[in-house]
């Protein structure tokens, strides 16, 4: 049973939606601790409607794009994970399990900087045990030239190699290609100007997403860098998100079938 302290649920495990809701649960909490901005909201209902048309499971293009991103991220010099609001509240242990495997610091990069919001991230990140924060020390921060958002605001990303940024906003992504940075995104979304602009794009829910790569980074850990080297050449984002777009074609043809079956049963 999933119950919050405002009772906004009371999902019984056997609701046949239960996963979906236990995550869109999370999001509230989320909102209600300040971790997830109010848009946040509504950018986890634009990634759950991708989501139910992907079939709602990690694809073959989404685990080819997984690979990639790990070997990526094992040879990167300074990898970096940036994180926002709905990831914390979705995913903190697993940001924590995949920042400690790939040795790779978590940078808390925000589009809504409200007061206190930065603070409550970093207490949900310590608290699934993360050490290492970035973003948290104004001192700190730098500006990235060319991005008026608040996520010009960075510490260690302006120095770093590879940065995987899972649920972002395309203005970044697009302004941290521009600077030579390699870009990994998670993105349920497969046309987004994220997913377009990124190296690596894992079309997938972050909540899917973050175990296998914790799984497979652990494997690829100990595998040499020519091999690393070679996952990536072999890797094709263009044509990697044209497959996952037929998954979608594909898994919505097979509902036209199907849905009226289920009603008519
Ligand atoms: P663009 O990249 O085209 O500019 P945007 O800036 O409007 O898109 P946002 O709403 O800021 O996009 O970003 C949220 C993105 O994160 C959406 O594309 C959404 O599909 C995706 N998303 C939301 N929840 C998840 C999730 N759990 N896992 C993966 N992706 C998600």
């Amino acid at each position: 049973m999933i119950t919050n302290k405002n009772n906004h649920s009371d999902v019984p495990k056997t609701h046949p939606r239960y996963e979906s809701l236990k995550y869109r649960h999370r999001i509230i909490e989320g909102m209600e601790n300040l971790v997830v901005a109010e848009a946040g909201l509504i950018a986890h209902g634009r990634g759950e409607c991708f989501d139910y048309i992907l079939g709602e499971k990690t694809n073959e293009a989404a685990k080819r794009a997984i690979k990639a991103a790990v070997a990526m991220l094992l040879l990167a010099k300074k990898p970096v994970i940036s994180v926002n609001g709905n990831t914390a509240a979705l995913v903190p242990h697993e940001l924590v399990k995949l920042s400690n495997v790939i040795d790779a610091p978590l940078e808390i990069n925000l589009f809504y900087r409200k007061v206190g919001r930065i603070n409550a991230i970093k207490n949900v990140l310590e608290k699934a045990g993360a050490i290492d924060i970035r973003g948290i020390n104004e001192e700190k921060m730098v500006e990235i030239e060319g991005l008026d958002s608040n996520r010009r605001l960075v510490e260690s990303i302006q120095n770093s190699d590879v940065i995987m940024v899972p649920l972002e906003d395309g203005d970044r992504t697009e302004v941290l290609k521009r600077i030579g940075k390699k870009v990994i995104a998670v993105d349920l979304n497969p046309i987004s100007r994220t997913s377009i602009w990124a190296d690596i794009t894992i079309i997938d829910n972050i909540v899917r997403t973050l175990p296998v790569m914790i799984a497979v980074a652990k494997k690829l850990k100990h595998v040499d860098k020519k091999e690393l080297q070679s996952i990536i050449d072999n890797f094709n984002n263009r044509k990697n998100i044209l497959l996952s777009l037929e998954t979608i074609i594909r898994h919505v043809k097979r509902q036209k079938k199907v849905a009226f079956k289920i009603v008519k049963n």
